[in-house]
């Protein structure tokens, strides 16, 4: 089903002022983006098309590149081991609240070299996301969700930029890494 956009509070995207329901349940779309290193594709407008927030895992490379995540969504980032931990729009970490479940996000360098078992065993959450690694990443384990969408900035490695699409629906979330 199609997920039309509209307005959404400031923190997570419990409340809002219309829904999209499908079998009686609300349907959230959220857009998980990392590494962005201080470039916005163009594609990213498209790939984020309709979501509900943005979630950014790090790495964000100025203030500019939130300013045209905003122009898209409301947007939620950490700071990663590029940024500036004192800068006011960004934490070391986020808890948000989409619909019944709870997405934790971290850039991940303050584990070391992350992994999706580290990651598990660090933080609480339904739906754990992380960054710094460039690689992506889906995992699920005993009912919880592992993302790493990937990098989305200045292509490195022999790695192909990419952002993922999170989905909720009462307790069930899909994700989709979308290649840029
Ligand atoms: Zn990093």
């Amino acid at each position: 089903m199609k997920v039309k956009p509209h307005m959404t509070k400031k923190r997570g995207v419990k409340s809002r002022t219309s829904s999209s329901v499908a079998n009686g349940q609300s349907v959230y779309v959220v857009g998980l983006i990392s590494d962005t290193h201080g470039l916005v594709r163009p594609e990213i407008a498209q790939a984020f098309d309709a979501v509900d927030l943005i979630v950014h895992a790090g790495d964000v490379g100025g203030r500019g590149v939130l300013e045209a995540l905003r122009r898209i969504a409301p947007t939620e980032a950490v700071y990663g081991n590029v940024d500036d931990p004192s800068d006011p729009f960004l934490a070391r970490e986020r808890t948000l609240p989409i619909g019944r479940l709870t997405l934790h996000v971290s850039h991940g360098h303050e584990l070391g070299s992350p992994s999706a078992d580290l990651v598990l065993a660090r933080y609480a959450g339904d739906v754990l996301v992380f960054g710094h690694t460039h690689r992506s990443l889906v995992e699920r384990r005993g009912g919880r969700l592992v993302v790493n969408p990937g990098a989305a900035g200045p292509r490195r490695f022999d790695v192909r930029p990419s952002v993922a699409r999170l989905t909720v629906e009462g307790t069930r979330v899909d994700v989709e890494i979308v290649p840029l």
